[in-house]
């Protein structure tokens, strides 16, 4: 319940000068809401919000999560984790402290203030499946130990803390498992498959498949996936999820550098290189949830997309 005199909703987003988290404020900002970003700045950018400056119901705070803090909001999306793996496993004490720690804290922010919470969860929550497609009733298929259990087991226990607050506090709490999304706005060294086929695609460098290539995954838009995360926090309340929301076109990565290299008209090659440990073989979300629950579904297609991500990062990486 709104404690302040302004008939706007006040909306906290952690993680908000990062991919998502921008285009998130980019939405609630059109939508009325007034927005404090907050976010420490490690793998987001001022370069991600520097279109807000001068918005006169936008803020933006420095702030690590994993402190506590005191503001006064509606609701919060927490967003806040760095999400490619050669960022989260970087530091990865400090990764899962920032998704636990961090909601903790987020969660004892939204209990004091009586605010609806949203989490930002994910597709790795389910490891490398053993069920395909995956649905929200499977517990996963996740190694506690490996390089990428800094980022799924936070995940985790951060989905585990939710749910406590919820059943403990009567929170009113969102879950979304958010499968690989893609877009303008993807830091061009991050990694992730889309931003690494498109750079190497613009500067003539070979196109890295790593493994055989006949891994899959299935990729949203940036603007389907908002759409879906602002229909959650707006679902009725008592509806928890977790939820999946992605994609369920799926593909091959060898295919996806095949598109690339067609889109981008590049002369690059694909070569051949190592697969990372834990490297999950195959993803696909089943969206009927979001699909009965939300009205959601994606529907911008691959081709499209790659497009839009490919002007953004030619733009930024070529000038
Ligand atoms: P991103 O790295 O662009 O954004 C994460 C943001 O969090 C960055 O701005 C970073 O500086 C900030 N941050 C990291 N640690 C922080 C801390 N301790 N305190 C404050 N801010 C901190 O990544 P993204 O792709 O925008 O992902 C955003 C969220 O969505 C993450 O929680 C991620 O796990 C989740 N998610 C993303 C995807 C995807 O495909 N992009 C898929 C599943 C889940
Ligand atoms: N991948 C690849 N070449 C790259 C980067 C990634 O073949 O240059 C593969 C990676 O091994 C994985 C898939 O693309 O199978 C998606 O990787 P990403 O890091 O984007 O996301 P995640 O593994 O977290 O789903």
């Amino acid at each position: 319940m709104s404690r302040s005199y302004s008939p706007r909703k006040r909306s906290l987003v952690t993680g908000g000068a990062g991919f998502l988290g921008s285009h998130l404020i980019d939405r609630l900002l059109g939508d009325g809401h007034e927005v404090l970003c907050v976010d420490n700045l490690f793998t987001g950018t001022r370069d991600n919000v520097a279109h807000l400056r001068r918005h006169e119901r936008f803020e933006f705070l420095r702030h690590d999560v994993t402190f506590p803090l005191y503001v006064e909001v509606d609701q919060i999306y927490n967003f806040a984790c760095p999400a490619s793996p050669i960022h989260y496993q970087h530091d990865p004490v400090q990764t899962t402290k920032t998704s636990v720690h961090g909601s903790i804290n987020m969660l004892g922010l939204a209990k004091r203030l009586g605010a609806r919470i949203l989490q930002a969860s994910t597709s790795e929550v389910y490891g490398d499946p053993s069920i395909h497609p995956q649905t929200e009733d499977y517990w996963g298929n996740v190694n506690p130990i490996g390089p990428r259990s800094c980022y799924d087991e936070g995940k985790r226990c951060a989905e585990t803390m939710f749910f406590d607050y919820h059943r403990q506090h009567g929170l009113d709490i969102k879950v979304a498992r958010i499968f690989n999304t893609y877009g303008p706005r993807m830091h061009p060294a991050d990694g992730r498959v889309v931003s690494n086929f498109v750079v190497q695609a613009l500067t003539g460098e070979p196109l890295t498949i790593y493994g055989d290539g006949l891994q899959s995954r299935s990729l949203c838009f940036v603007d389907d996936l908002i759409d879906g995360i602002v229909a959650l926090m707006d679902s009725e309340p008592g509806f928890t999820g977790p939820i999946n929301l992605g994609n369920p076109v799926e593909c091959t990565m060898r295919e996806l550098a095949e598109m690339v290299i067609e889109l981008t008209a590049s002369k690059s090659e694909l070569v051949e290189a190592p697969l990372p440990a834990d490297d999950p073989r195959q993803r696909q979300p089943d969206i009927s949830l979001a699909r009965s629950r939300l009205g959601w579904e994606p529907k911008v297609e691959l081709r499209d997309g790659l497009e839009l991500t490919i002007l953004d990062l030619r733009e930024r990486i070529l000038g």
